[in-house]
């Protein structure tokens, strides 16, 4: 704490706080110029059925910035939430997985691949949500159900009639919706039923430590029953041994995602790795 600026003004000092406003100032204004300097880019992650089957990819973003290098999600997609420019990301996110997608659609090799992108808050609940979406799916000429919006749970909860009301119109358009980080929210079951949900994803933090944490374990193997008896597809993410996939398996879970059957890269190489795989 110190006594500094102005003569009646009194700032209270935590270096480490004002470390963070400026890093995210900077972060912020570095970020607002980022999809015009081309700097963004989408990696994608494979998703895959029994055998090792691809059957999709999560559309990852990563902003390779000059002077910083690659800058996590984790760490840019709080700052471009809180300052609106979340707003302009999404949508080129969405323009960007809608465009790779009409690139697969001729392809035999990539045509059934779905590509899930990940949808903020923010983003969702700007009023024209639905047809943004819309308009990109047909300029792209994309197939609706390629597309899946994957959403978390506070997202839903925040507002679960205007969830349910946009989920029911891009649902009518043919788009598919994940649930993202299944079980590290509040979601009851109550609203679970209500929503026009595809999949649901079990977060990685349940399947770390899955073959040695009873727990976790119990926790992996309610949500597949759950799912199963909603009717709901259920996918696996940061699968990274083939222990987890075994057990994850044997439990009924039928679509896995990590670093056991590939790290997020470009589209180069998420290509290439596929034709790989299939012969
Ligand atoms: P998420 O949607 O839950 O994405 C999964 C994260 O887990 C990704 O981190 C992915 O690289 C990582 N991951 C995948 N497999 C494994 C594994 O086997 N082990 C481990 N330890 N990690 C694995 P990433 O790419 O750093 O993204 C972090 C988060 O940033 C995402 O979490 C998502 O919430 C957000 N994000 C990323 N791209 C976008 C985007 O385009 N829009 C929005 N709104 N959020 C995004
Ligand atoms: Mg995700
Ligand atoms: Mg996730
Ligand atoms: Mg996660």
């Amino acid at each position: 704490q110190a006594k500094a600026g102005g003569r009646n003004t009194i700032r209270f000092y935590d270096p480490d706080m004002q470390a963070v406003l400026e890093a995210r100032s900077e972060l912020e204004s570095a970020l607002r110029g980022a999809v015009v300097r081309n700097e963004l880019q989408l990696f994608y992650q494979v998703q895959v059925a029994e055998q090792g089957r691809h059957i999709g990819a999560e559309a990852l973003l990563r902003w390779k910035h000059p002077v910083l290098g690659m800058v996590s999600p984790a760490r840019f997609i709080p700052v471009a939430e809180e300052s609106g420019l979340i707003l302009s990301l999404g949508q080129w996110v969405l323009e960007t997985a809608c465009a790779q997608l009409a690139c697969w659609q001729f392809q035999p090799e990539f045509s059934e691949l779905t590509i899930a992108v990940n949808v903020s808050a923010r983003q969702f609940r700007q009023a024209d949500f639905v047809s943004q979406v819309h308009s990109i799916l047909l300029t792209s000429g994309v197939t609706a159900s390629r597309l899946k919006l994957e959403l978390t749970e506070s997202l839903v909860l925040d507002n679960v009639e205007d969830t349910i009301r946009k989920m029911g119109e891009l649902k009518a358009l043919g788009v598919r919706f994940s649930m993202d980080d299944f079980g590290t929210g509040y979601s009851s079951l109550t609203y679970l039923k209500r929503l026009p949900l595809d999949q649901i994803k079990i977060d990685q933090s349940f399947v770390r430590d899955i073959t040695t944490d009873q727990n976790d374990a119990a926790i992996v193997q309610t949500i597949i029953a759950m799912a199963q008896n909603l009717g709901l597809d259920v996918i696996a993410e940061g699968v990274e041994t083939q222990a987890q996939c075994e057990f994850l398996e044997l439990r009924g879970c039928r679509a896995y995602q990590g670093y056991f059957f590939g790290r997020p890269v470009e589209v180069q190489d998420f290509e290439a790795a596929l034709l790989q795989r299939e012969k």
